[in-house]
């Protein structure tokens, strides 16, 4: 746990949030600022600021992420309609915290990317 991480404080319940799904290594809530009908947050429990800290044990969490976006993608119904997975990292994508998480965004036509 990190101090002062936003996603920390969530998976510990400091900041409440309803977890959709649990899994042994990541969790899933929805995004406090949604950009689509269903935005998700895929999160490891354990902290990493970026992708560059998952070295090659942590494959079966990288796994477990993408698990977990398969299921959420059937549970929000857009596994037909299409959804889009996105982590951004660092300043040019954007991230606001810094905490890794994978985005799932879905649920009607979604802009191109830019
Ligand atoms: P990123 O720009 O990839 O770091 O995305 C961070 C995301 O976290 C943004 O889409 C925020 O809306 C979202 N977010 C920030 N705080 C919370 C929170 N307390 N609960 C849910 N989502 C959050």
């Amino acid at each position: 746990m990190a101090e002062d991480c936003i996603f920390c404080k969530i998976f510990s319940g400091e900041i409440p949030s309803e977890k959709l799904l649990e899994a042994e290594d990541c969790f899933v809530i929805r995004d406090i600022a949604p950009k689509a009908p269903t935005h998700l947050l895929i999160i490891p429990k354990q902290h990493f600021t970026y992708l560059s800290g998952m070295t090659p044990e942590f494959q079966p969490l990288i796994g477990s992420m993408f698990d977990a976006a398969r299921e959420m993608a059937d549970s929000e119904a857009v596994v037909e309609s299409g959804y889009r997975l996105v982590i951004n990292q660092k300043d040019d994508a954007g991230q606001e915290v810094p905490h890794l998480h994978m985005h799932m965004l879905g649920g009607s036509k979604l802009g191109p990317m830019g």
